[in-house]
């Protein structure tokens, strides 16, 4: 199976795959492979280099950093994740497809049906089994964010930009029933609980 993370910056992502892997291992499921988006290939991870840090004198272009998460999600579909799973392991992945719809659809507002048409190309039809989306409000994820010196090109963005990204993160929640939305912005222990609560329903299911 493939379970997936997702969030904005500061969501308390690598903080839920923790609880993730105990309460997999709890259930007797212990080979995992993790994965991050944009990254987890060698050629994935110099483009992650691009995305994450830009290059000076060269403005990197919206549909081009689109292209690029699609070249990086590709090489790790493909070389990584769907090998993994065939080898009957589980793969878990901090981001995947929902990140691109969320930032760069809603973020970057990149037309909808450029986007459906690239995803549908290239992703064809692939999709994790389980996604759990942390959502959290940016003025608290950013707060926490920047408290661990993790921003990055991303920190020039507007509040706005976050707040878009954020409901589309809670639009495309909604209308997918693999999507579990567990509220990020209570304390530690509520949501890692609410993980390992949502985890072991949609297992027992
Ligand atoms: O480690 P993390 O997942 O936070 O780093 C990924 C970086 O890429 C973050 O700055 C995030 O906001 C950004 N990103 C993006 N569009 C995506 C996924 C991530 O701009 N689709
Ligand atoms: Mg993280």
């Amino acid at each position: 199976k493939f379970i997936v993370i997702e969030g904005l910056e500061g969501a308390g992502k690598t903080t839920a795959i923790q609880t993730i892997t105990r309460v997999l291992n709890q259930n007797k499921i212990n080979q995992l492979v993790y994965t991050r988006e944009p990254g987890g290939t060698p050629i994935a991870e110099i483009l992650r280099d691009i995305i994450k840090n830009g290059v000076a004198g060269d403005p990197l272009t919206n549909k081009a950093e689109l292209l690029i998460f699609y070249a990086a999600r590709i090489q790790l579909i493909d070389n990584v994740i769907k090998p993994a799973l065939s080898a009957n392991k589980w793969v878990i992945g901090d981001r995947h497809d929902l990140s691109t719809q969320a930032y760069q659809g809603g973020g970057r507002k990149i037309d909808p049906h450029f986007m459906a048409m690239l995803r549908e190309n290239v992703l064809d039809g692939f999709k994790p089994d389980l996604t759990l989306y942390m959502d959290i409000t940016p003025e608290l994820g950013l707060k926490r964010a920047k408290a661990r010196g993790q921003l990055d090109r991303i920190e020039q963005e507007s509040l706005d930009f976050f707040n878009r990204i954020r409901c589309q993160y809670l639009d495309l929640a909604r209308q997918d029933s693999s999507i579990i939305t567990i509220d990020a912005s209570k304390s530690l222990e509520k949501v890692t609980k609410a993980i390992e609560d949502a985890l072991n329903t949609w297992l027992n299911s």
